[in-house]
């Protein structure tokens, strides 16, 4: 198959869709990548690596786009794209089309096969094309956190994990899925005297299996929240009420109960936040204050970190991009479920029932 991976072209988005470890499994199995030049740079992948890797490079995305069956990418197409999308073209990458109706429109009108990282899904119903960015976007809550919570920066002037004979800083993390578990990893591994909050139990109790004794759980609820808040020095949002917006577990009149200089990084801002008086902020200006709390709510964290991010992004997608390679879509779906939930729009119908409905369009 002849396979496309365009320069991402979404402001800020340093992503690509593969490495030149990728382009080389590809190459390795009889197919042709082209990849646009200079896409790699921005997660320290230059062409001659590319290259190297058996892949060719071509100037421009329209070449990219019009030679290939299949077209690699991290985010949606966005409005230049969509006449360079060619009708039976494979398009794997994010779309989130549920959020956004011309997006929709244009890949219906384009003819192309849609199918979507984000609801790629396995037996388990979870979805292993979204995990890794809430593992980055976890982990890095905390590296975020620590640092806003320096005086400078107008947080409360503490260290995480103290040093001896200070006690160190107190870290709630609301929800203990994805994100809330790595985010308690790191917050453990720098000493913080950590509380990982969730309402399912079978959960807590894996978590109080595995987790070090410096974190500890316990029940969500508003009685405990209210009560928690008042010690915490860095509160992470990491809920998720799949299809729903996250519940506003800490509500604005909360704020006065907590210390100045208190740090907020709701990670869950994608979905509405679970901190209400979280609002979407972007990394040239990620920080805002209200009564004296310092709110992160970067909308795409695992975007401050490329490098990292693509890596764990194309750890994920490489092979079901091999597979969708070595046997076209259609095989390739027939034989392996997990994809089948990814596809939302092919050759001009949408096949995925929430995107429909979300904009009163035909299923
Ligand atoms: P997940 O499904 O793995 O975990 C969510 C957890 O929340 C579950 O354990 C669930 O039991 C728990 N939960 C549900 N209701 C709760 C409540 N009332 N109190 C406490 N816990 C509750 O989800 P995840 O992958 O960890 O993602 C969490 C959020 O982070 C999502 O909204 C996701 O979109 C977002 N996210 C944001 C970024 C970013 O850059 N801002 C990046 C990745 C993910």
């Amino acid at each position: 198959m002849i396979i496309g991976v365009p320069k991402e072209i979404k402001n800020n988005e340093n992503r690509v869709a593969l490495t030149p470890a990728g382009a080389k499994e590809l190459v390795k199995r009889g197919h042709q990548v082209y990849v646009q030049h200079t896409a790699g740079m921005g997660s320290g992948f230059s062409d001659e690596e590319y290259t190297a890797a058996g892949a060719a490079i071509l100037p421009n995305i329209e070449d990219v786009y019009a030679i290939a069956e299949m077209i690699i990418k991290v985010k949606e197409p966005i409005e230049p794209e969509y006449k360079l999308i060619k009708e039976g073209q494979l398009l794997f990458t994010y779309f989130h089309f549920a959020s956004y109706e011309p997006l929709t429109k244009a890949m219906v009108e384009s003819k192309s096969v849609c199918l979507a990282y984000e609801t790629v899904e396995k037996s388990d119903r979870s979805l292993p094309l979204l995990v890794p960015m809430s593992e980055v976007a976890g982990r890095m809550s905390i590296q975020k956190g620590a640092n806003y919570l320096e005086k400078p920066l107008k947080g409360r002037g503490i260290l995480l994990g103290g040093v001896p004979g200070v006690l160190p800083a107190k870290v709630l993390i609301l929800g203990g899925g994805v994100v809330g578990t790595q985010a308690a990893w790191m917050a453990a591994g720098l000493g913080a005297d950590v509380t990982l909050m969730d309402v399912s139990l079978p959960r807590m109790r894996y978590l109080a299996d595995v987790m070090p004794a410096n974190v500890k759980t316990m029940m969500s609820n508003e009685y405990n929240i209210r009560n928690m808040i008042k010690d915490a020095d860095l509160i992470v949002g990491a809920v998720l009420i799949p299809g729903a917006k996250a519940p506003h577990l800490i509500t604005k009149d909360m704020l006065k109960d907590m210390k100045p200089g208190t740090v907020l990084v709701d990670v869950a801002v994608d979905q509405g936040g679970c901190i209400e008086t979280c609002k979407p902020t972007t990394h040239e200006n990620p920080t805002y204050i209200i009564d004296d709390v310092v709110h992160y709510c970067v909308a795409n964290m695992p975007g401050a970190v490329p490098y990292t991010s693509t890596l764990a992004l194309t750890n994920a997608t490489l092979p079901y991009a091999i597979q969708l390679a070595d046997k076209g879509w259609k095989k390739a779906a027939q034989e392996n479920p997990e994809l089948v939930p990814g596809l939302n729009v092919i050759n001009g119908d949408i096949v995925y029932k929430a995107v429909a409905e979300a904009f009163d369009m035909d299923y």
